[in-house]
Order: structure tokens, then C-alpha cells, then sequence
């Protein structure tokens, strides 16, 4: 078999850093120096940081043995070797000839993998039934090696760059959270303050009309308050894990009737309308079902105030979907992916209050009953918010 020419090589590592996924890249690399190098299966080792034992990371089977590919116990002993000497493993019977199933026979080529300048883990070939690898196979393969050990690096720091965007974006919403919070402690407070002191004011006599205006403001005010501190304790049981939910059967329908209905005795002016197919009842926390729903009705009012809110639900058997949907201003979509995480509000211009708390909620009580939310918006046509809930959760 002929060597490549530099221009080949070239071409072909163009396609391989190409690739997005190592994977990917890892199966381009290994086909398409098959032209110089053969081999059967081939199988990636790293050392598990927690065990330190060995994970295999990527397998393939390419030639005989096809089925061989999820078990790559064959090339463990190899890779072991290699981890422990640092260096390159040949492992070739010294009796083929007359053996009576040459198949049996494995020819296994092992290389260290050096990531980040650490020994972490080996590359091994085999070979069923041979031939022996000749000097230019392990040339070849040395290349690969080398290969994967870049590629693997590039995996190991784009998910650490992932996961720095992540935690960065997690304390911008920390940051953002401490103002909006003093924010939404302070309005309600001050109103009970100005209130309170009003009424208390020695020089001025007020009516009874005006008294129950007041005392029904502080009212008012003190249960936002009382709402927004649920909402953080709530919000950081639910990110402890440390809430409690008690399963029974709930009628879904019947419970989001019950929330619309209280929910319209404080804002009467928002209409809802209710497609709704027969529903079977489902296994659930009713307490916390009716307080994703509430959310997802006080954010119809807050943010498509002035229009309908559909409601549709329905069942097939094993799930049950609700939907909300809204002829809002919608939300950009940029901006859907982070919705339901902690404190996340979107960005711009505010004149309505909140603390990015309600979505991330909802979602965590959804996934307790092993269902699921997400959200669809169109920009000037509106949101809809959908939740699936198994019937039978397995709890
Ligand atoms: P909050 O309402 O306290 O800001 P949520 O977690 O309930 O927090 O909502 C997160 C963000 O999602 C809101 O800040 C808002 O921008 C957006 N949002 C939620 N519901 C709707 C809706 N029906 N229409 C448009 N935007 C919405």
C-alpha cells in the first residue's frame, strides 16, 4: 500500500478539523487513511478523573468483527499496558502459521494518548488474523494518535469554555437578581409604610372610604410581598431538591378552571377561553400543579395584557398536553433558550416587575412529574407555553 502524498494528508485534515463533533472527526481520520493503513477495530481508552479507572471513550469496528463495536473489552489489556509503560504496545502472536482459525489470532497496535501534555489514556488497533503491522502501518498510526489526542483536547476545552459561559452567565443573573430583589422588596413596602404612616397621622382625620382604600392597598402590597419571599424560598427548595410534592390523582382540567377563576377575580378584564377534550386524570401534586399554572397566567397578564388567552388540553392515553397561548408581543428568539433558567428576565426596557423566578419554577415542577415545558413565540403574534405530563409518572 502507497504512502500519501503531502497534499493528500493535507486534504484530508482540512475534512477532519472540519468536523464539529470529535466523533465525527475521530471516523473522517481513521477512513481515510484506511488507503495506507488497515486495520479492523479501533478503540479510544481515557482514564475516568473519578475512578482513574479506563472508559472507552469512541469505538468503531471497521473491517471483520464488525459486531464487535460496543464491546471493546479486546483492546483493554493493551490499553493498560500502554498506561502503565507510557509507551507504544505491539502485541503480535509469534505462532500464526498452522494456527487452525487464524481469526482468533489478534494483532493489536496500542499508543499512548498525551492530552494536555498528560498521559490520559491509549489508542488501540487490532487486527484479526493479521498481518503484522509493518513500519509505514505504524507511522501511519502514530499520525492518527497524535490527531486524536488534538482532537480530544479541542472537545476537553470547548466544554470548558461552555461551561464558563454558563456559570458566567449564571452570576450576570445573580448580579441582575440582588437589584431587581431590592427593587421588588422595596415598592411593596414603601406602600405599606406610606400607607400605614398616613393613617396613623394625628392631624388628619380620614374617612372611613378613604381608611378601607388605604388598609386594602397595604393589604394588597403585604401579599406581594409575602408572594415574591414564597418565590425565593420556593425557588431555592427546588434548586436543593429539598421540596417535598405529594402524588395523588388531579383532574388538570378542573384545576386550571379553578386558577382561571380566581385568577379573574383579580384581573377581570383578562379573558380566557378553554378548548378542552376529555381528560383522564393524572398522578400529581395538585398544590404545585396550580402554582405553574398561576404562573403562567400572572405572566399572560403582565406581559399580553390586552389579549385572549387561549387554553387547550388534551390527552393520548399516556400524556396529557396543555398549552397556553397568548396574541402578546412575543418574546425574540434569541432570547427563548434561557427562559426557564434562575433569574433570568428578558433584557430591554421594563415597566413590568418581576424576578425570573416564575418560569424556573414552573419547569422544576414539571420535571418532578417527569413532564416536560417549553415555550414557542413569534414576535408580534404571540407566545404558547406547552406542558406535557405523563399520566402514570413512574415515581
Ligand atoms: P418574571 O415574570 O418574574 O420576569 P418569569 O420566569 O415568569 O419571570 O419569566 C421570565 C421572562 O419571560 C419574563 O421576564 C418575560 O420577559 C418572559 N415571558 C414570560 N411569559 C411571557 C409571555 N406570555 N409573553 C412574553 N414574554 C413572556
Amino acid at each position: 500500500m502507497d504512502s500519501f502524498t503531502l497534499s493528500q494528508l493535507h486534504g484530508i485534515f482540512q475534512e477532519v478539523q472540519q468536523k464539529q463533533d470529535w466523533k465525527a472527526a475521530l471516523d473522517t481520520l481513521f477512513v481515510s487513511l484506511r488507503g495506507s493503513f488497515v486495520f479492523d477495530n479501533v478503540a479510544v481508552y481515557l482514564k475516568d478523573p473519578r475512578t482513574s479507572g479506563l472508559d472507552v471513550a469512541y469505538a468503531r469496528a471497521v473491517g471483520r468483527g464488525k459486531t464487535a463495536e460496543a464491546d471493546s473489552a479486546w483492546g483493554e489489556n493493551a490499553a493498560n499496558e500502554v498506561l502503565n509503560t507510557g509507551k507504544m504496545v505491539l502485541d503480535e502472536p509469534m505462532l500464526a502459521r498452522g494456527h487452525a482459525n487464524r481469526l482468533t489470532l489478534t494483532y493489536l497496535l496500542g499508543f499512548p494518548l498525551y492530552i494536555g501534555s498528560k498521559l490520559n489514556g491509549a489508542l488501540v488497533f487490532i487486527r484479526f488474523g493479521g498481518p503484522k503491522y509493518s513500519e509505514l502501518h505504524i507511522q501511519t498510526a502514530a499520525l492518527q494518535t497524535f490527531w486524536t489526542a488534538a482532537l480530544i483536547e479541542r472537545r476537553d476545552l470547548q466544554e470548558a469554555r461552555a461551561e464558563l459561559d454558563s456559570v458566567q452567565r449564571q452570576m450576570r443573573l445573580q448580579d441582575d437578581f440582588v437589584s431587581t430583589i431590592s427593587h421588588e422588596l422595596r415598592t411593596p413596602l414603601g406602600f405599606i409604610k406610606g400607607y400605614s404612616t398616613s393613617l396613623l397621622r394625628q392631624d388628619t382625620v380620614w374617612d372611613e372610604a378613604t381608611q378601607r382604600e388605604f388598609l386594602n392597598i397595604i393589604d394588597e402590597e403585604a401579599d406581594r410581598l409575602t408572594r415574591l419571599i414564597e418565590d425565593m424560598l420556593e425557588s431555592a427548595r427546588l434548586q436543593s431538591k429539598t421540596l417535598q410534592f405529594k402524588f395523588s390523582p388531579v383532574r388538570i382540567d378542573a384545576l386550571v378552571r379553578d386558577v382561571a377563576t380566581r385568577v379573574n377575580t383579580h384581573y377581570p378584564n383578562l379573558k380566557v377561553s378553554f378548548d378542552i377534550d376529555l381528560l383522564t386524570p393524572i398522578l400529581g401534586d395538585a398544590v404545585r400543579l396550580s402554582q405553574v399554572f398561576e404562573n403562567l397566567f400572572s405572566n399572560a397578564v403582565k406581559y399580553a395584557p390586552d389579549s385572549e388567552l387561549v387554553i387547550t388540553m388534551r390527552s393520548n392515553g399516556d400524556k396529557v398536553r396543555v398549552t397556553f397561548a397568548d396574541k402578546g408581543e412575543g418574546i425574540p428568539e434569541d432570547y427563548l433558550p434561557f427562559l426557564f433558567e434562575r433569574f433570568y428576565r428578558v433584557p430591554g426596557e421594563r415597566t413590568v416587575t418581576g424576578t425570573g423566578l416564575g418560569l424556573y419554577i414552573c419547569k422544576q415542577i414539571v420535571m418532578a412529574h417527569h413532564g416536560n415545558i417549553w415555550v414557542e413565540s413569534v414576535l408580534d403574534v404571540g407566545t404558547t407555553f406547552i406542558i406535557e405530563l405523563p399520566v402514570a409518572p413512574t415515581l
